[in-house]
């Protein structure tokens, strides 16, 4: 497994890969690597003829406040893991390779960037999308692998990809959760073990908002104030959003009456999670 910081080098690599008619999967990751993200390498494994996964915590993506500093870095392990699947390459820049000095430029999201997480990390988007379309750039891939997990970074990623024409196909992957049903995330590391239990509200009020929909209710609202119920009880100590959304645009809808999403984001502790469920009609 090749490991490369540099830019240029790592275009060579996958460009030479792509011009010998080889299928390249690409996994963009900020590392601290768990069972979600394998998954996407796995994935690529199967589909693509070469693997290249990044590591790269993104500065540009943290507001203020938010936890770009103490993010979980484990690059020794996530190296091994990667080596271990069959990567072929990793592509882990330093800051300065990406951001150099003078660097100002910025890709302005899409509408979907507004609603739900930009609100609350209202300059979130702007770095991811601006950090994926470069990547896209330096490791010219066949496929981009993308956890639906982030179900709303999937899909303004997936329309800046559509708007902006860049050829790169964007195959979104579902959520791999631990055994009680918490979707995997490089930050529950920060859970202390009181805080674990209370971290499942996330995915009892996805359960519940899902069982509603089973059994016929249609009215968004009703299912919203149900999940800020249960979150409540359950043990969330700040909840930022609880809502259902259609599941393309992320336009708000009252009744259901389309392929919706319900999402929450809550504060447990300091640890800020977030999870979705798919309704679908
Ligand atoms: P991150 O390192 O948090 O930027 O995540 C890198 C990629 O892994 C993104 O496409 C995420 O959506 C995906 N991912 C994160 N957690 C999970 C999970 N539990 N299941 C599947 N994919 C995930």
């Amino acid at each position: 497994m090749k490991v490369l910081e540099h830019p240029d080098l790592a275009y060579s690599q996958v460009a030479q890969w792509r011009q010998s008619g080889q299928r390249v999967g690409l996994i963009p990751t900020m590392g601290a690597l768990h069972a979600g993200h394998l998954s996407l390498v796995r994935r690529s494994l199967e589909e693509c003829d070469r693997t290249v996964a990044t590591i790269f915590v993104n500065p540009t993506q943290f507001g203020p406040g938010e936890d770009f500093a103490k993010y979980p870095r484990t690059q020794q392990e996530d190296l091994s893991g990667l080596r271990e699947l069959g990567v072929d390459l990793v592509f882990a820049p330093s800051q300065s390779d990406l951001y150099p000095e003078g660097y100002s430029t910025f890709v302005q999201p899409p509408a979907a960037a507004e609603p739900l997480e930009g609100i609350f990390r209202p300059i979130h988007f702007r770095g991811v999308v601006t950090v994926v379309l470069k990547l896209f750039h330096i490791l010219p891939a066949t496929i981009a692998y993308f956890g639906q997990k982030d179900y709303q970074q999937l899909t303004v990623i997936r329309r800046m990809v559509h708007d902006l024409n860049v050829p790169i196909l964007v195959q979104g992957c579902p959520t791999v959760r631990q055994a009680d049903g918490l979707a995997m995330s490089s930050r529950n590391r920060y859970l202390t073990d009181q805080q674990r239990p209370n971290a499942l509200c996330l995915w009892k009020a996805l359960g519940s908002a899902k069982r509603m929909f089973e059994q016929g209710q249609r009215e968004v609202t009703v299912i919203e104030a149900e999940m800020q119920r249960i979150l409540k009880q359950e043990g969330a100590d700040r909840i930022d959003y609880a809502r259902i959304v259609d599941a393309e645009y992320l336009s708000d809808l009252q009744r259901i009456d389309r392929n919706a999403v319900a999402l929450v984001a809550v504060h447990v502790g300091q640890t800020r999670l977030i999870d979705n469920c798919m309704l679908e009609v």
